[in-house]
């Protein structure tokens, strides 16, 4: 069959024969050519031409083509739709091929193992993921290959376990690589599907046999890896090392050693926490916008960038560890010249982690060594910055920090300022670099003037004032003369190219010197490419202490953004205890004071010791839910080691905060509402401590009144007896006020509100006691409800509220009443007024006589008088 293609034809197939999950980009010349089923595939992706090749008796192929030069952003869009792109490279020089130039894949781009910085985003970090199963146990390791950062978890549970997926979906990897235990596996495929991990592959499950993967481990890390490392977690890194040195051709020594998931010091939030609390990303949005770390993200780097997220998503649960973060936070908050003067030095510092990763692979061009000499020019003056504090963190990183004075004397003398993007093309190195160098690039202008005076001297023997030299890549050196002064040629110039107005000739004296100037330039060009080569591998050499310096800046960048948000938004500085209580006085809601602002924005009070059970009551709209969230996140703030918004605070130490809230919630496990409600109570109520935080945002909403209500009352019951956990429980049962006269540890408090002239105010303000109604008509009514709504909201509420509780309790609502309800409903419909009419009944009721000029009421009587005719129309 493949005998009908034509040689080149029968080529690319060969190679796409070993990379079928890829695009295969074919080079031929100057561009990459695709054909078939990738041709059509990326033709449709790229928005390209789809043309055809003939390939032979098979006739007629699907063919595109990008240029080479242009790749990166094809690349970029492909990868983007969860793609993986084969680069197949010509490796052989053309000219001195015997037949078929010779063709392998020389990289393979996919979305989890990205290093050009055109294709990652500045803070966010892009892993790839490896999941393996054995029995009852799962294995995860995640790897940042252009931060060389690596992690690794195992898990137990016969299906996905949720910390696991805590786990997957906080990192929310790009590409996931998977053993065929877990083909087509379907809480893999919705987990991958949630966490936007649109690209994945399945290994043979010989690359997580154990032996394998122990060998992998060994040939990247030597000795050095942990032995405790579960052996299942040591699978699924083995084979995601695997994989990543096959798509990336070549060892992978910036890795760093695996880290453990889920172990060390740390608070557990988990998915649902991080998003009911907004902590990464706004409920609505897909963007950071209006979520915690909108808030507080002043960091100036793209190492600090991403060091946040971790630090919001993982506070800390170690008092001392906590301490020493807010002792450098504080001495950066009251130093204001130095904060500044360090925020200004940080900026000019460039990726130290990514520039380190593309080093250590070999794909670092000119421009990401200027970028890392500049970096490392910096630091002296960043450690005198750092030599002005005395927190004991700021002057941790100091002593760590690693100057590397000769690398970067070397990078600042060997790197011109102006670099070009490819290494192959020179104009790379300074002079005084090499001396090779300067002599060929002495000789190549000096080959330049001899063209000038060439130039000069023709121009003179011809008469010829318009003759000029010029290059082209066919015919190289030539002299151009206009078809006017054709008559002044010379015999011995011989015609090469003619043009419209003009012809190209060439001389003997000429093509002797081309070959000088043209060999000096390519050598040139090699040599500098071979000195680029040497000095990046000497640069890969200083790889580990670069990461250690970008993780001290991270960790700089991070401490010195809590510092900078702690002045702008006045924040203070808590006190961490082990006690277990939460005392906060003043304290605002982080995300909502700058949405209504600041100075609108009602401080509210919270004391809660270990084990109490606040039960929030107050009408809807009142700043329940927002108040709650404060105090989560006011104590998630002060963990990560972050001033908090407060007059004051001191905070217990919480070692997981569980948050449920009646929203919709059911993305994953594709069950309803309330379902979900009770499953995750159910995770509070059976993994809370009692140094646990537990938010309950109107539990059992999503049922009926009654059931709902039973099983709110029980719970807190439960919470009290079992778990001591402290707990905040907004809720419109009123019923359940009645715990607190039960329950020593329950307390009531409630938003409270006040009335004026018929319309509600919110005070925001939370007080102790509880609240006497819900206002949900009149909140209703605010919201612009249709009048005849709400009116007969009022009646069927009057009704309600006659009944004695047995009657209501039943919700024995009999045939006779619906009757009764409906020959109601018509007679409030037939007797509801036209809207106009309501508006200036409503007008009637809201005014004040005494406030009224008589121009004033003679144009509300005009007014009045148009909405009547309007409505009776
Ligand atoms: P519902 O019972 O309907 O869920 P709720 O009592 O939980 O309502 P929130 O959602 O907390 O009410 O608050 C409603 C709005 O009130 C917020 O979006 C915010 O704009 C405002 N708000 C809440 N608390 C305060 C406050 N302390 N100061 C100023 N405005 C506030």
């Amino acid at each position: 069959m493949t005998k009908q293609y034509t040689p080149m034809m029968r080529q690319y197939l060969r190679i796409k024969e070993q990379h079928q999950d890829c695009i295969l980009f074919f080079r031929l010349g100057d561009f990459y050519e695709m054909f078939l089923d990738d041709a059509e595939e990326a033709s449709r992706i790229l928005g390209i031409a789809l043309t055809g090749r003939d390939a032979g008796a098979a006739g007629r192929v699907p063919m595109c083509g990008i240029p080479y030069h242009s790749a990166d952003t094809y690349i970029a869009k492909l990868i983007v739709h969860g793609k993986k792109v084969a680069i197949c490279e010509q490796v052989e020089d053309p000219s001195q091929a015997k037949g078929l130039v010779e063709r392998r894949v020389v990289r393979i781009i996919t979305p989890g193992s990205l290093l050009d910085s055109s294709m990652l985003e500045d803070g966010r970090p892009n892993y790839l993921a490896a999941l393996h199963r054995t029995g009852q146990a799962y294995g995860l390791a995640l790897v940042e290959l252009s931060t060389g950062e690596v992690l690794v978890g195992a898990y137990s549970g016969r299906q996905l376990p949720s910390p696991l997926i805590d786990d997957f979906l906080r990192f929310a990897p790009a590409e996931l690589v998977l053993g065929p235990e877990l083909e087509a596996n379907e809480e893999v495929e919705r987990l991958s599907q949630l966490a936007g991990t649109n690209a994945s592959t399945v290994l043979a499950a010989t690359h997580f046999a154990p032996a394998e993967a122990e060998r992998v481990l060994r040939e990247q890390y030597g000795e050095e890896v942990d032995p405790n490392l579960p052996a299942v977690a040591v699978q699924a890194l083995g084979a995601s090392l695997h994989y990543l040195r096959h798509v990336q051709q070549r060892n992978l020594p910036h890795l760093r050693l695996p880290q453990r998931l889920g172990t060390g010091t740390y608070m557990h939030l988990d998915t649902a926490t991080c998003r009911n609390l907004e902590l990464l990303r706004g409920y609505r949005s897909e963007s950071t916008a209006g979520s915690l770390l909108a808030v507080l993200d002043q960091t100036t780097t793209a190492l600090g960038a991403r060091e946040l997220k971790q630090w919001i998503t993982r506070p800390l649960y170690e008092l001392d560890a906590i301490n020493r973060r807010l002792d450098a936070v504080a001495e950066l908050h009251q130093k204001h010249l130095e904060r500044e003067q360090l925020r200004q030095c940080l900026q000019d510092c460039y990726d130290l982690e990514r520039l380190a990763s593309r080093v250590a692979t070999g794909v670092a061009n000119a421009r990401d060594l200027q970028a890392l000499g500049s970096t490392l020019r910096r630091l002296p003056q960043l450690l005198s910055l750092l030599n002005q504090f005395r927190a004991p963190r700021l002057q941790a990183i100091a002593s760590d920090l690693m100057l590397l004075p000769d690398l970067a004397d070397e990078l600042g003398r060997a790197l011109r300022e102006d670099l070009p993007l490819s290494i192959r093309e020179g104009g790379i190195f300074a002079s005084g670099y090499n001396q090779q160098l300067d002599d060929l690039r002495r000789a190549a202008q000096e080959g330049k003037q001899w063209l000038a005076q060439l130039e000069a001297r023709e121009r003179e023997l011809t008469g010829i004032k318009s003759l000029k030299v010029g290059f082209n890549k066919v015919f190289g050196y030539y002299l151009e003369v206009t078809k006017a002064n054709l008559d002044q040629v010379p015999p011995h110039y011989v015609r090469k190219q003619t043009l419209v107005n003009a012809e190209r000739f060439i001389t003997d004296e000429l093509k002797s010197r081309e070959d000088a100037i043209l060999g000096g330039e390519e050598k040139q060009r090699a040599l500098e490419y071979e000195l680029f080569v040497e000095l990046r591998e000497r640069v890969s050499t200083y790889v580990p202490a670069i990461q250690k310096n970008a993780r001290l800046i991270a960790e700089l960048d991070c401490l010195q953004s809590l510092a900078e948000v702690a002045v702008r938004q006045h924040y203070c500085r808590p006190q961490i205890a082990e006690s277990g209580t939460l005392e906060i006085i003043g304290g605002r809601h982080p995300v909502v004071e700058q949405v209504v602002g600041r100075h609108k924005f009602v401080p509210n009070d919270l004391s809660l010791q270990a084990g109490e059970t606040l039960i929030i009551t107050g009408p809807n709209m009142g700043g329940k839910s927002t108040y709650m969230r404060q105090v989560a996140l006011i104590v998630i703030m002060a963990q990560m080691g972050s001033f908090v918004p407060a007059e004051s605070a001191t905070i217990g130490l919480v070692d997981r905060i569980f948050t449920r809230v009646g929203a919709a919630d059911d993305l994953f496990s594709g069950q309803s509402t309330f379902m979900v409600e009770m499953v995750e109570s159910k995770v509070a109520l059976t993994e809370a401590t009692q140094h646990s935080l537990i938010l309950f945002d109107e539990l059992g909403r999503g049922t009926s009144t009654f059931d709902g209500m039973a099983l709110a009352w029980a719970i807190i019951e439960y919470v009290q007896h079992h778990l001591r956990a402290k707990t905040l429980f907004s809720t419109h049962y009123h019923e359940l006020t009645g715990l607190a006269e039960r329950l020593p540890l329950v307390r009531n408090v409630s938003c409270q509100v006040a009335e004026d002239k018929g319309e509600l105010v919110f005070l925001h303000r939370v007080v102790p006691g509880r609240a006497d109604r819900s206002y949900g008509i009149n909140v209703a009514k605010m919201a612009g409800l249709p009048t005849p709504v709400i009116q007969r909201a009022r009646q069927v509420l009057a009704r309600i509220e006659q009944r004695s509780p047995s009657e209501v309790g039943a919700l024995q609502l009999t045939l006779g009443d619906y009757q009764l309800d409906r020959a109601e409903a018509e007679a409030a419909a037939s007797s509801s007024l036209p809207t106009q009419h309501q508006q200036i009944l409503d007008g009637l009721a809201a005014l004040d006589i005494n406030e009224l000029t008589p121009l004033d009421a003679l144009n509300l009587l005009a007014s009045w008088s148009r909405l009547y005719k309007e409505g009776v129309e």
